[in-house]
C-alpha cells in the first residue's frame, strides 16, 4: 500500500492553504466482522473515507491539490478532474487511471483490518456486485459471513489530520454491501 510522505499535508486548498477542513461527498467503507470469534454480533472498527467531491471549508475554493511530499503538490487529481492520484483514508494513495484501482481499494479495506481474502472479495464483487443494505447488522450473522464490506454515500465535513481523513457532521445516503463467507 502506497502512503504519502510523513511530512506531507495531503489535501490542500491551493487558494488559502487550508489543509484541515473540507466539505464534500465521500464513499465511506466499513468492514464488519464478528466482534469475537463465533459471535453473531457484527461490528466495525475503522471507517475509510474516500472523498470524490470536495471544496475548501475556509474559502469555498474547489482548487484542491494533494501534497504527497513536502512542497510537492499534485494539482490534477481525482478531486479536481476525476483522473490521476486519489488520496483516501489513512493517507493511502491510489492512481485512478490504473485499471487495478478498485482492486487496490478492496485490498486496502480488507488488509488494513487484518483480514485476508482480498482477491476472493474482488472476484466476488466483480461477479455478483453490491446488494442494498438497510443498516441492519443482523443480516451478516444470518448468512454467517466471515466479514462484510459496507459502502455508504456521505455528504458533510471532511477533516484531515496527520492520521488521514475523517468524516464529521455528515448525512448518510444509500448504503450497500457484499459479504465473504
Ligand atoms: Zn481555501
Amino acid at each position: 500500500m502506497k502512503v504519502i510522505s510523513e511530512n506531507a499535508r495531503g489535501y490542500v486548498c491551493l487558494d488559502c492553504n487550508n489543509s484541515n477542513l473540507f466539505e464534500g461527498m465521500s464513499d465511506l467503507y466499513r468492514l464488519y466482522k464478528p466482534s469475537n470469534p463465533g459471535s453473531t454480533n457484527y461490528d466495525f472498527d475503522n471507517e475509510i473515507v474516500c472523498p470524490y467531491e470536495m471544496k475548501c471549508h475556509e474559502c469555498g475554493s474547489r482548487n484542491i491539490g494533494i501534497e504527497i511530499e513536502a512542497g510537492e503538490i499534485i494539482k490534477n487529481n481525482k478531486i479536481t478532474d476525476q483522473h490521476g492520484m486519489w488520496l483516501i483514508g489513512e493517507r493511502w494513495l491510489l492512481d485512478v487511471d490504473d485499471s487495478n484501482d478498485l482492486q487496490d481499494l478492496i485490498k486496502i479495506i480488507i488488509e488494513s483490518e487484518g483480514e485476508m481474502k482480498s482477491d476472493e472479495a474482488y472476484s466476488y464483487l466483480m461477479e455478483y456486485g453490491w446488494d442494498d443494505w438497510n443498516w441492519d447488522e443482523e443480516i451478516f450473522s444470518e448468512s454467517e459471513l466471515l466479514f462484510s464490506i459496507v459502502q455508504i454515500v456521505s455528504s458533510g465535513i471532511i477533516r484531515q489530520d496527520e492520521y488521514g481523513l475523517g468524516d464529521e457532521d455528515s448525512s448518510y445516503d444509500n448504503a450497500r454491501y457484499f459479504g465473504i463467507c
